[in-house]
């Protein structure tokens, strides 16, 4: 690095082999794009992001703290709410050399939170942003009892029932309830 942490100045990356000598901590609050949590982001406050990093075997052991709060699209009935998170953050660090060469253990391995790096340090933006992708759910909703749009009529039955009849349990063919072929 051309330069080491210093008052007043944000330090977005942390230089791996400072924590050689001791461990490094950070305590930071990279701004992300909404993009970075998927399409039903709307907006991210900066991500609080703490920690350390300590040196371990061949590489470093990174452990610390996600948290922050953003504003997403429910999946069901589109409207926006408040969402919250804290998780705790261990990743192992090791070289690229240290990679194994076969890509089946290379999936294994990931899954235990293992990143291998070609230059020793930690980007905490990209850092930020890949912890946030990781706790926004896959399909965001305002409240695990929505009942989103009425597949028929489209209205939000969040507000009352529809004056459509009953329908059938099945909703295996939901999706397919707006589709007609083309002719
Ligand atoms: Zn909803
Ligand atoms: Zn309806």
């Amino acid at each position: 690095m051309l330069h080491g942490p210093r008052k007043g100045k944000r330090v977005l990356r942390i230089d791996l082999t400072h924590a050689d000598t001791e461990p490094q901590e950070f305590d930071e609050r990279p701004v992300v794009p909404p993009a970075a949590g998927g399409e039903d982001v709307v907006s991210v406050a900066p991500v609080e992001l703490s920690g350390r990093v300590e040196r371990a075997g061949r590489g470093y052991l990174l452990e610390g703290r996600v948290a922050g709060s953003a504003r997403l699209r429910c999946g069901r009935c589109l409207a926006e709410f408040d969402f919250s998170f804290a998780e705790p953050i261990e990743l192992h660090l090791l070289p690229l050399a240290a990679a194994p060469q076969d890509d089946e253990t290379r999936l294994g391995r990931h899954e235990l939170e293992v990143r291998y790096y070609a230059e020793p340090s930690v980007d905490l933006v990209e850092l930020a942003a890949e912890q946030f992708a990781l706790v926004v759910p896959m399909k965001p909703l305002c409240a695990e009892e929505c009942r989103g749009f009425c597949a028929r009529c489209g209205a939000n039955l969040n507000l009352g029932a529809c004056s459509c009849p009953p329908q059938s349990t099945d909703v295996r063919f939901a999706p397919l309830a707006g589709w007609r072929p083309d002719e």
